[in-house]
């Protein structure tokens, strides 16, 4: 029986990491990246599925170079590449009048372009499998601003634009691209957050995170990474066929309001 494989970008920590882990428990191989503690993401993975084969590679992606030097690698470590799961993305939380130039290129390279260079890489690969499953991991900021987050928010309303262009692209194949809008999952990026909720406003670490998840999430809890890991395995499905250029909101009402 065919193995799929499965990569996942930014796969070390937080939403990637469960997601790769997810993809293990269904049985496919999967190819994890990221910065930070691989060993330890590896033997995470595996501890979720002990008879799954995972593989660990570097790559910075926000160098195009490296996003496809990553795809390369990745079809080459299982010799196929079924599901390709853009996920890696940083924030920088500044008002546009003094946001910084070098964080704003930095954000928009990892969280949008890398989208792009790991999509059009790994295309070739899925066309001549004749299967591929697309999934970008947007935010309910693809879909709805908050302020001091202008780069964060151009980004991920991009990736769901890109990811509808890519939809018509591929519609006559069995290759899909859908997005997932997480939104407040408690994960590192979310925690350096209420951190500095906290600093500045002088509150406990929880009453920052009640502050920050409550102003924003009707549900009033953060979404887990399981449940971000659940939709996604649910759009990489190979029997969902037609489920094309949707944005999938996993985010406790927010976007309802
Ligand atoms: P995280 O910080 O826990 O994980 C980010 C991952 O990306 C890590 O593995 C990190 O090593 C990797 N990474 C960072 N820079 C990289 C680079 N240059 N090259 C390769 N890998 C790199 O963050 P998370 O919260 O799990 O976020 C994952 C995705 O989910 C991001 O795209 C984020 O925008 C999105 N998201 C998160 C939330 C949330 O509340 N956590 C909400 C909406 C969307």
């Amino acid at each position: 029986m065919l193995t799929r494989v499965a990569l996942i970008t930014g796969s070390t920590s937080g939403i990637g990491l469960e997601v790769a882990k997810e993809f293990a428990r269904r049985r496919y191989n999967v190819v994890l990246n990221g910065f930070g503690d691989n060993d330890t993401a590896v033997r995470e993975v595996r501890c979720a599925s002990p008879e799954c084969n995972v593989k660990f590679i570097q790559a910075d992606l926000a160098n195009a170079v490296e996003c496809r030097e990553l795809i390369q690698s990745a079809a080459g470590a299982f010799g196929r590449l079924d599901v390709l799961v853009n996920n890696a993305g940083i924030q920088h939380v500044a008002p546009v009048a003094t946001f910084p130039e070098d964080q704003w290129d930095r954000v928009i390279s990892l969280n949008l372009n890398s989208v792009f260079h790991c999509t059009k890489a790994a295309l070739p690969f899925m066309k001549e499998q004749r299967f591929g499953r697309i999934v970008n991991i947007s935010s309910v900021h693809g879909l709805v601003g908050s302020a001091n987050k202008s780069a964060y928010v151009a980004a991920k309303h991009g990736v769901i634009g890109f990811t509808k262009a890519l939809t018509l692209e591929t519609a006559r194949q069995n290759i899909t691209a859908n997005c997932v809008c997480p939104g407040w999952v408690l994960t590192p990026l979310v925690v350096k957050q209420i951190e500095a909720k906290a600093k500045e406003s002088g509150l406990s670490y929880e009453a920052a995170m009640e502050v920050l998840v409550g102003e924003k999430m009707p549900s009033g809890v953060p979404a887990s990474g399981e449940e971000i890991a659940l939709a996604v395995a649910y759009l990489a499905d190979e029997r969902n066929v037609s489920t094309r250029g949707v944005a999938l909101n996993v985010d406790g009402g927010w976007i309802s309001q």
